[in-house]
């Protein structure tokens, strides 16, 4: 397991870590039909080199560096970014079903702006 992302790539979502990803390890892209559907984006985490630079990009503190600092309340989404596979339908519909399921249970942190979601993570 690598670097993470969480809750406040939704409702954001604007690939700016894909854009720095260095090994291209972070899905859906742009230019993935999946893309206009996909909740949130997701790390592969055999792929991701844990380098680091697409923290920094990220707008609203959404990406983690290892499932261990990733908070409690993000725990489901460790597993979404596990089974997300770019091109397997059926991976993909998982990872999105584990990232539902959370927007369902978490209506406390969904109903924050998703710049102020990472803060609350925390609480
Ligand atoms: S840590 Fe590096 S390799 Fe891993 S997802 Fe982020 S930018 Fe990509
Ligand atoms: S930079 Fe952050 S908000 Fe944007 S797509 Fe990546 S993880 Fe999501």
């Amino acid at each position: 397991m690598a670097f993470v992302i969480t809750d406040p790539c939704i409702g954001t979502k604007d690939a700016a870590c894909v854009d720095v990803c260095p090994v291209d390890c972070i899905h859906p892209r742009k230019d993935e039909p999946e893309f206009a559907t996909s909740t949130m984006l997701y790390i592969h985490p055999d792929e991701c080199i844990d380098c680091g630079a697409c923290v920094p990009a990220c707008p609203v503190a959404a990406i983690y560096d290892r499932p261990d600092s990733t908070p409690a309340s993000q725990k489901a989404l460790i597993q979404a970014n596990a089974v997300y596979r770019a091109n397997d339908a059926d991976a993909m519909a998982r990872a999105e079903a584990l990232v539902k399921a959370h927007v369902a249970g978490h209506a406390d942190l969904m109903g924050i702006a998703p710049a102020e979601r990472a803060a609350a993570h925390a609480k």
